[in-house]
């Protein structure tokens, strides 16, 4: 099994690589992060060059391209910049449920706004002491002549806010102690009785809007159910998957991203009358932050690939994650260390891509999360290490 990426996708990284060269002012980054604030115009541009939604079909406004070209997109924009690559990649959060169960209309009316860069959208699943976002759901939903009317209230909604167009909502529409209770709904940003509160000041991704969503008496029309009534947890299992890969690439970025700014660092600052990178030690810390980049590429670009062929298994999709997790958090560590005192600066990003890091490890599960899924498939499989 090789895995190399063949022209066309390396066409794709050079596009990615000049674009965030020109857009990802130094300057311009770091403010945006330390105001709050979206890259908005960086954004737009990204979506005009087809980054966004490129896995997305032509007919809804993508480039009918698959994971693999979105893993490289994201794994590149992440490595240009941790804060805007990130907004960039996550711009269509959620957008999976559209495209895997949503109906024609829902496709046509919603992916290409999100392709052209006229709205983000947001995915509100977990709820303010949920043990699981699909476990017990205490928002409903309750169907009321040609309507469905949905309440409650969802925590830790990434893209809330003004630019959000439409938020993908799990609702409970059954019987609480069935399997089966669970259904997803499109749930347009400016429906009356949707509130947004901001989460307050957060420790990485910053230019990211993280909010609680409240939804009273929301009345939505019939067909802004996505896929079937009760087939919500087996769709959020299905795009799960998904987007631990998209996350996985992210991180992926960021190590990379660290570890050039580290190498860069060391191969040019002296001490001792030698360059930092002629210790030893220097060199035993590149040679494991290298290995450990390598294997979470490996794994990603394997879970990609998988999904692209027919599904990516659970079981993999969290390893990709759980190892980009621990690599960028561990390469992001060296990184700031390797930088010594600058590694505490601003100016030179590694502690923002440190900090980062650590938002994204915990969004779409924590790495104990990860481990626990792994362990499960392992168990079903009794001892295998299949990852299929
Ligand atoms: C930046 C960011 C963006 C997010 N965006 C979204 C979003 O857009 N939409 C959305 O719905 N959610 C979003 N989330 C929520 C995210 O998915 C959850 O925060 C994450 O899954 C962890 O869940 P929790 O916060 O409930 O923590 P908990 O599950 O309460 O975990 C707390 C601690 O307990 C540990 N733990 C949990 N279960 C076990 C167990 N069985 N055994 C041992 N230890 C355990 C965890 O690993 C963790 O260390 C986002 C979170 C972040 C940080």
């Amino acid at each position: 099994m090789i895995f190399q990426i063949d022209k066309s996708q390396q066409q794709i990284e050079k596009a990615v690589d000049d674009f965030a060269r020109g857009e990802f002012k130094k300057e311009v980054v770091a403010q945006l992060a330390e105001s709050r604030q979206f890259p908005e115009k960086i954004w737009k541009k990204a979506c005009h060059l087809g980054f966004v939604g490129i896995h997305f079909p032509e007919s809804f406004g993508g480039e009918g391209l698959g994971m693999v070209e979105n893993v490289l997109v994201t794994e590149r924009l992440c490595r240009a910049d941790s804060s805007v690559g990130a907004c960039v990649s996550r711009a269509g959060y959620a957008t999976e449920f559209i495209l895997r169960f949503g109906n024609e209309s829902q496709k046509k009316k919603w992916l290409p706004k999100v392709a052209q860069g006229k709205i983000i959208t947001g995915g509100a699943f977990l709820e303010p002491g949920d043990d699981d976002p699909i476990g017990a759901c205490g928002t409903t939903a309750v169907k009321e002549g040609n309507e469905w009317v949905i309440n409650g209230v969802k925590s830790f909604v990434l893209n809330a806010g003004p630019l959000c167009g439409v938020y993908v909502v799990l609702c409970n529409t059954g019987e609480a102690d069935s399997d089966n209770h669970l259904s997803t709904f499109l749930v347009e940003a400016d429906r009356a009785g949707v509130t947004v509160a901001d989460a307050g000041p957060v420790l990485g991704l910053r230019s990211m809007r993280i909010g609680t969503v409240g939804f009273e008496q929301v009345r939505v029309p019939l067909d802004h159910l996505v896929g079937s009534e009760n087939a919500g947890r087996a769709q959020v299992l299905a795009c799960r998957s998904e987007r631990r890969i998209q996350a996985a690439a992210e991180l992926l970025g960021i190590a990379v991203g660290a570890f050039e700014r580290a190498f860069q660092h060391v191969a040019q600052r002296e001490q001792f009358r030698r360059k930092i990178i002629d210790f030893q030690v220097t060199r035993q810390k590149l040679g494991d932050m290298a290995t450990r980049i390598q294997a979470a590429r490996l794994l990603t670009y394997q879970a990609a690939s998988s999904l692209d062929q027919g599904g990516a298994s659970e079981k993999l999709s969290a390893m990709a994650k759980l190892q980009a997790t621990r690599t960028a958090l561990v390469v992001c560590d060296e990184a700031v260390q390797l930088l010594g005192g600058y590694g505490y600066v601003q100016e030179y990003e590694v502690e923002r891509f440190f900090r980062d890091a650590r938002a994204l490890g915990a969004l779409d599960g924590t790495q104990i999360a990860q481990k626990n899924i792994i362990a499960e498939g392992i168990v079903k499989a009794k001892g295998s290490l299949s990852i299929s």
